[in-house]
């Protein structure tokens, strides 16, 4: 059975069917709900057995973190524990990733599950004993370096959950395809231009979902200010797009005393900054879906006296719909370029476009939605918008994907004064990560055991 374009009265079965025999309805073959259900009692107990194990390898990677494109270490340890568990491995991936395929002995449909394994460049401040002390070039620059995205839980999860579901390898209906992808924060070693490209996006064009084509796509991600343990998702676009912006403002240098000699860029780049702050508030329809567009950088001129060439500003742009992007996109060119040209200066916009929104597909969400509340023993929420952006939307742009989020905050913790994503204080209540096993193996036993039983 193919998921779109499913008839209402057959998806109502399939969802009832993950709820439990009690709720079986008479035209769903009894042996594919038993089958789930034997599947979800296996995953909670070897995500019990395997949690040892699995936190020695989240924090052997933890102390061991690597950039974007960098990931050697992290790859080769992945690909060594895959190989291990018996299953067909491919490296080098969109240059470090790693892909594995589980064939189940029955037949089935496919489903893919993805983890992130690159660092950032933070240096860490958890005083945690295996807290980082890595170091790495970013853009050829001696960084220090930290997971401070928990990409080292997301690989260690879907290890154990690769692990778990080779061992029901002979139950098991269909296939799982695991992406552990490279450079999920962008590349360590160069500059995105709009041409080249990485991770997520990369490993689509290298045509990893094309052999075997998987029929869903399955991603979580941990979340700090949310309970450990509790599961956030919600239907359609959930992470937003984010688009690099570039502003060159040129005017004419000239001495800090005579401005009227020259053109001076940084009153230009000044009207300009609050020139952008009407593209949202005034002329971006914000009835459906936010948007931002922030600067993050300026720079320019040299010493006081000097009225500089030109200034460089940098900023991000990000929404959730493809047609507001585009408007956006045109809105800030227009904003900018004219404000210049009102004072006698020119501005080169760029916009280099990096990541879509990740849209969770609205079917697949409401059927995984029971399969959600198993794993997290009912501490399900709908979540909001994220501001953040995730390349994960790029394999959610090619089947119908579900990207879920996990609390990771202790739970006598002030949620509001946990150190988000991305802090050098991020810290992971490790008690989550069962949850997070329990979760990405259900998702692919309680949807190949749904789409076997039924018609395809
Ligand atoms: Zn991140
Ligand atoms: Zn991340």
């Amino acid at each position: 059975m193919k998921l779109p374009g499913t008839p209402r009265k057959l998806l109502l079965v399939v969802i009832c069917s993950l709820s439990g025999p009690a709720a079986i309805a008479a035209s769903e073959p009894v042996a594919a709900s038993a089958g789930a259900e034997a599947a979800r009692t296996e995953i909670a107990r070897q995500a019990k057995a395997l949690e040892p194990a699995m936190l020695e390898t989240r924090r052997d990677i933890h102390a061991h973190p690597e950039l974007g494109n960098a990931e050697k270490r992290t790859s080769a340890l992945v690909a060594a524990q895959l190989r291990a568990m018996g299953l067909e491995v491919k490296t080098g991936v969109a240059r470090t990733g790693v892909v594995a395929i589980l064939k189940g002995a029955l037949p089935g449909p496919t489903v893919a599950l993805r983890a992130d394994m690159d660092g950032l460049p933070v240096k860490e401040t958890t005083n945690l004993p295996f807290a980082s002390r890595s170091k790495g070039l970013y853009l050829g620059k001696e960084v220090d370096l930290m997971h401070a995205c928990g990409h080292d839980t997301h690989t260690a999860m879907l290890l154990t959950t690769a692990k778990i579901l080779s061992g029901m390898r002979a139950r098991l209906p269909g296939t799982v395809v695991f992406y552990f992808q490279p450079a999920e924060e962008g590349p360590g070693d160069f500059v995105p231009d709009g041409k080249n490209t990485w991770g997520a996006k990369m490993m689509v064009q290298e045509g990893v979902m094309k052999s075997p084509k998987p029929d869903a796509v399955f991603g979580l991600h941990v979340l700090a200010g949310i309970p450990a343990g509790q599961i956030t998702y919600r239907a359609g676009p959930t992470t937003a797009s984010s688009d690099d912006l570039h502003i060159k403002m040129i005017g004419r240098q000239t001495h800090g005393g005579v401005p009227w000699a020259g053109i001076d860029p940084i009153i230009m780049s000044a009207e300009a900054l609050v020139g952008l702050q009407t593209v949202v508030s005034r002329r971006t329809d914000i009835s459906t879906f936010p948007s931002v567009v922030s600067i993050g950088t300026i720079h320019g001129g040299t010493r006081d006296n000097i009225i500089p060439q030109s200034v460089d500003m940098t900023g991000t742009i990000r929404t959730y719909d493809a047609g507001i992007r585009k408007k956006l996109h045109a809105d800030v060119r227009q904003t900018v370029e004219k404000i210049a040209e009102s004072g006698g200066a020119k501005a080169e916009v760029s916009i280099v476009e990096k990541y879509d929104p990740t849209v969770n597909d609205a079917v697949l969400t409401a059927k995984m939605e029971p399969t959600l509340r198993w794993a997290a023993q009912d501490d399900v929420v709908q979540g909001a918008l994220s501001g953040g952006a995730e390349d994960f939307s790029f394999f959610a742009n090619e089947v119908p994907g579900l990207f879920v989020f996990l609390g990771i905050t202790p739970r006598d913790q002030d949620m509001a004064k946990a150190a988000p994503n991305h802090n050098p204080g991020f810290f992971v209540d490790e008690s989550a990560l069962v949850v997070g096993v329990r979760t990405m193996a259900s998702l692919a036993t309680d949807y190949l055991h749904a789409n076997a039983a039924a018609p395809r």
